[in-house]
Formats: structure tokens, sequence, C-alpha cells
């Protein structure tokens, strides 16, 4: 076998034709959506006022391993795709580690995130459904970008509830969002019934993906031809992100490489579930034993110190009970963090699939996460989005640990996004102005205080 070059591109029939849906690999099911009116599951009616038609079907399918994807949406995936496996060998040098470290990057194009590849799938099927308009969220700001990218292909219109925090730090942001034609409004606002009970309840609030989520819906629901879009979380969410983890599992067959380790951040689970997708399912059939592990902010904590939980998805309450590792729909992360990752709730599959003992998770401080970042941006180059710094944290740590053992462990790590538009962090970062904060015991019970006292 040649020596594994720097960068491992797949040529473009070798991308994936089909995505993989986990669900049907998984020895038992994650609880399906309640609708809070009734108490029963979800069905595809009570879900048609609010999202697509054809997303509500993979929404709710536990049974199809494989669905294919749209041959338009595969034309648009070769515009930036397919991404690079990266061996990281210039970290691995500077680590002195035996550790193989490869890295998935999905910061190749202009959203600079992994994000467009389900706001492309979600666009294509609003429009095919004849809708004209779509609402969103967006926090850190790169779904919103790369929504804005896909609604300007396909000729939608777009209004984005942006976390007003993030909208404050991050100016440059809306820019981007206005240039592809989207509308922003930071969040909470007065535009929306949630969004001025929200203020009146909380005058002095930075706002959480929590509110926006519910404001965006509000407006989804009251304008015709319109529907709520969401860029984590849900299961069609993390069905097309398996994109990545499809691609990485093609080069890692082509090139002979066997992961021990695969790292991700999860902040809704969607880039880490869709990285893993491909490779839960041989270990989940016994083909492999890939220890995969989760990396969230200690200072928004839901897999490590959330509840397993029915829970809203959003702060209005006006979502379907989604049971996930969650730290409560009221929880509001602090201030001070910059890191991204700050949803209160987790992927349903995900939350499943760690109760269940099939993934590790860890959560880390953000400046350890920081520092991890600065010393990646100068080995290997890139300038990391402050999320993916969460995975590169632990991926150093593996590779150290490898170092102490003198084991050679291969691991993988999904380096999400780019982090141009995080420089306010990363300057608190480098004026020493950076502080963690680590929710206490009681901080966090006044989020758990929120959730619904229900018991199904
Ligand atoms: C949105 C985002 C994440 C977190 O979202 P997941 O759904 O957990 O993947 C991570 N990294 C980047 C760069 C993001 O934009």
């Amino acid at each position: 076998m040649a020596k594994i070059p720097y960068k491992i591109y797949l040529e473009e029939s070798e991308m994936p034709k089909q995505w993989v849906n986990i669900r049907p690999y998984m020895k038992e099911l994650p609880e399906p959506f309640i609708n809070p009116a009734t108490g029963q599951p979800c069905t595809a009616e009570d879900l048609e006022p609010v999202f697509c038609h054809e997303l509500i079907k993979q929404e709710l399918n536990v049974t199809d391993k494989l669905i294919d994807i749209p041959e338009e949406v595969q034309a648009f995936y070769k515009m930036y795709r397919p991404s690079p496996l990266v061996r990281a060998y210039n970290l691995e040098k500077a680590l002195d580690t035996p550790a193989k470290i490869y890295y998935k990057f999905e910061g190749t194009n202009t959203s600079g995130s992994h994000k467009l590849n389900s706001a492309i799938a979600q666009v294509y099927y609003a429009k095919k459904q004849g809708l004209t308009s779509l609402t969103t969220e967006t926090g850190a700001g790169q779904w919103g970008t790369a929504l804005s990218m896909a609604c300007a292909f396909y000729g939608m219109d777009l209004t984005v509830y942006m976390v007003k925090v993030s909208a404050e730090q991050k100016p440059y942001r809306k820019s981007v969002i206005e240039t592809y034609g989207g509308k922003v409004i930071k969040s909470p606002s007065t535009t929306t019934q949630v969004g001025r009970k929200i203020l009146a309840e909380n005058p002095g609030t930075g706002g959480s993906l929590g509110c926006a989520i519910s404001e965006a819906m509000e407006v989804a629901t009251h304008t015709p031809n319109c529907r709520y879009v969401l860029g984590s979380v849900l299961n069609h969410v993390l069905l097309h992100q398996t994109v990545i983890g499809q691609e990485t599992k093609t080069a890692c067959e082509k090139y002979d490489i066997h992961p021990d380790i695969i790292i991700g951040c999860a902040g809704g689970g969607s880039n880490l579930g869709g990285l893993i997708s491909p490779f839960m399912a041989d270990n989940l059939e016994g083909k492999s034993d890939i220890k995969f592990i989760a990396v969230e902010p200690a200072s928004c904590p839901s897999l490590t110190r959330g509840k397993y939980a029915f829970d809203f998805g959003d702060t209005g309450k006006t979502t379907p009970l989604i049971k996930m590792y969650t730290l409560g729909s009221g929880f509001m992360p602090s201030p001070n963090h910059a890191g991204g990752l700050r949803y209160h709730g987790m992927s349903a599959i995900l939350s499943k699939l760690y109760h269940d003992g099939y993934i590790d998770a860890v959560a880390v401080e953000q400046t350890k996460v920081f520092e991890a970042a600065t010393f990646f941006a100068k080995t290997e180059g890139t300038l990391p989005a402050p999320e993916s710094s969460h995975a590169i944290r632990v991926a150093i740590d593996e590779a150290l640990k490898c170092k102490e053992s003198g084991e050679e462990k291969t691991i993988i790590f999904g380096l999400t996004g780019t982090g141009y538009f995080d420089l306010s962090a990363y300057k608190a970062f480098n004026d020493g102005t950076m502080t963690d904060y680590i929710p206490t015991d009681e901080d966090l019970q006044r989020g758990f205080d929120t959730l619904p006292k229900v018991d199904f």
C-alpha cells in the first residue's frame, strides 16, 4: 500500500447516491415524537402544517436502510463535494504521537460548514412541493448562511431568526445571508407573539436557539405556502449528513484505513450522526468495534449531565415532545459561552445510541477548546470553527494517550467548518479574557424544572 496522501479526494463517481438511515440497524428504536395535545405518537398529518411533506416521510421512516438522494441534490453536492479526508501528518508530528490522525473537512463551501448538505436537500423538497417561502432559526449563523445559499439557488424566500447574542457577535454573518437574499431578524423579536412573550418575561435576554425556533415556527404556521426548516437535531437532518460518513468510509476502504476511534462535536447531533452512521451500522451488525465519542461544551452539557426525558424542542413549548438527552427547553447557556453548540437537547437517534451504550460522550471547557484550535491552526493551517475545535480537543487528547501507551491507534474526527466569523471569540482567547463557565447543579436544576411533567 502506497503512502497515504495528505488529502484523500474521492472521484465524483465514488460519491454516495443514497443516504444511510441508521434506525433500521438499531436494536431498539428511539421513542417516536409525541403530540403534546393528544399524548399519542405524532402522525404525518400532525407535522404537515410545519414541515415539508417529503421531509416528514424521511423523519418517520424507520424501515428503509438506504434513501435515494435526488439527482438534482447530487448535482448540487458536486459543486463543493467530495470533501477531503485529510491525514494530519503535521499534527501527529507536533504531538509526537504514534497515533494516525485523520479529519474529514466540511469547511470547503461558502457557508463554512457541513450545514449545506442538509440545506440543499430541504430546499429541494420544499420547492418540489410548490412552497414559496421558508423560515428558520440560526445560532452561530452557519445554518442561516447555508440555507440562504440553497434558497438563492432555488428562488425561495427565506426569513432567518438569528439568536441575538450571535447576531451581535457576528455581524458579517448577517451580511452574507443578506447577500444571498435572506432576511435576518434578531431573536427574540417583537415580530411574533412568542417573541413578545419571551421578551416580557426576560427583557435582557440574549436569546437562545430554543426561542428562535419558536419564532420561526410561529411565522411558518401563519404564512401561506410557507414551512419551517431546521438545521440539526431532527432525524432527516442527520440522514442528509450521512454523505459525510459515506465518503469517509469509501475513502477508508480505498486506502485500507481502519479507524479505532471516531470523534465529532455534538450540538444537535447532525454532523456526528452523519459521520458515524455508516460505521455505526457495521458496529451494530458486529462487523467492527469502533469507539465513537461525542464532544460537547462543559457549559451546555446535554449528554453528560442532561436527563433522558421527553422534552420540547423549543423554548415556547410548541414542538412535538422528543425523548432525548436534554437540559430542559428553558435552559439558557451562559452569555460568555462563545463556542457554539448551545442547544438544550440532542438528536433522538444519538440520545438513544448513547443511552444504550453505543457512543461515549465527553464535555470540554472552552479555553481548552481554543488552545486546541490555535494549536491545530498553527500545525495544519486551517482556522477551525469553535464547534469543530471541540472534536480537535478530544482527538488531541486521545492521540496524547497513544503517546503514553505507545498504541498506534487510528483516529478520525469531523472538522465541521472554518472559524473566519468567530474572530471575536478568538480575540477573547488571545487577549486572555475568555473564561470558562460550568453550570452548577442548581443552574441545571432551573432548566430541568422546565421539563414537561409527562409520563408516557
Ligand atoms: C452547526 C454546527 C455544528 C453543530 O451542529 P450538529 O448538528 O451537532 O452537527 C458543528 N460545527 C459547525 C461548524 C456547525 O456549523
